[in-house]
C-alpha cells in the first residue's frame, strides 16, 4: 500500500535494470509517480492486481486481499503459493482482520504466516497490537508464524520474544527463514 514506510524507498531500487512490481493499481500509481519523478525513464514493469482474485505467474500464484488500514487508504495482504507452499502476509492491517472469517478459513494452516505486530496496543482500522497479532496467529495455526512491522514504540525485541513465546518468531532485519 502507498504508505511511505513501504514505498518511500522505491528510488533506491535504481540499481536494478528490470523490476516487476505487483500490487493494487492505486499503489502502482504512486510507485510509477516516484519512479518518474526521481529516476526518469525505466524499463520497469507494473503488474496490477485486483483484490480477491488469483493470478498465476508461472513460478508463483498470488491473491491480493483487502484489509482495513486507515480510512481512505487502499491496502491489502497477499496469499502466495510457491513450490507447493502457502504463504500468507497480512500487510499493515487493523484488528478487523480477526473478524474476516472468509480469509481466516482460506489461510488456515498455511506453511508460513507473516503477520504485522506494529504496536503494543491495537489501533482500530490501522494496526494490530501484540495481543491481536498473537490471537490472529492462534486462529490461523500456520506451521510457522513471523511477526513483523514492529514499530519503535512497541516493546523491545527481547520483551516481545517473551510475550510471543511459542506463538511465533519476532522478525529481525535480514532474517532468513526456511519453510
Ligand atoms: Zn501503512
Ligand atoms: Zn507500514
Amino acid at each position: 500500500h502507498p504508505h511511505f514506510d513501504h514505498i518511500g524507498g522505491l528510488p533506491e531500487l535504481q540499481v536494478f535494470k528490470k523490476i516487476r512490481f505487483y500490487s493494487h493499481e492505486k499503489t502502482l500509481d504512486l510507485a510509477k509517480h516516484l519512479q518518474e519523478t526521481f529516476l526518469g525513464i525505466r524499463e520497469w514493469e507494473y503488474a496490477s492486481l485486483e483484490f480477491n482474485r488469483w493470478y498465476d505467474f508461472g513460478k508463483f500464484k498470488v491473491k491480493h486481499f483487502p484489509v482495513v488500514h486507515q480510512p481512505g487508504n487502499v491496502a491489502g495482504g497477499f496469499i502466495l503459493e510457491v513450490k507447493g507452499k502457502r504463504i500468507a502476509i497480512t500487510g499493515d492491517t487493523g484488528p478487523e482482520i480477526l473478524r474476516n472469517h472468509e480469509l481466516l478459513e482460506e489461510i488456515q494452516g498455511a506453511d508460513l504466516l507473516v503477520s504485522e505486530m506494529t504496536q503494543k496496543y491495537p489501533i482500530p482500522k490501522t494496526h494490530l497490537g501484540v495481543e491481536d497479532a498473537i490471537k490472529f496467529a492462534q486462529k490461523v495455526e500456520a506451521n510457522k508464524t513471523l511477526f513483523v512491522h514492529i514499530s519503535h514504540s512497541n516493546y523491545a525485541h527481547e520483551e516481545l520474544e517473551e510475550k510471543v513465546g511459542e506463538n511465533g518468531i519476532v522478525g529481525r532485519d535480514f532474517m532468513v527463514l526456511r519453510i
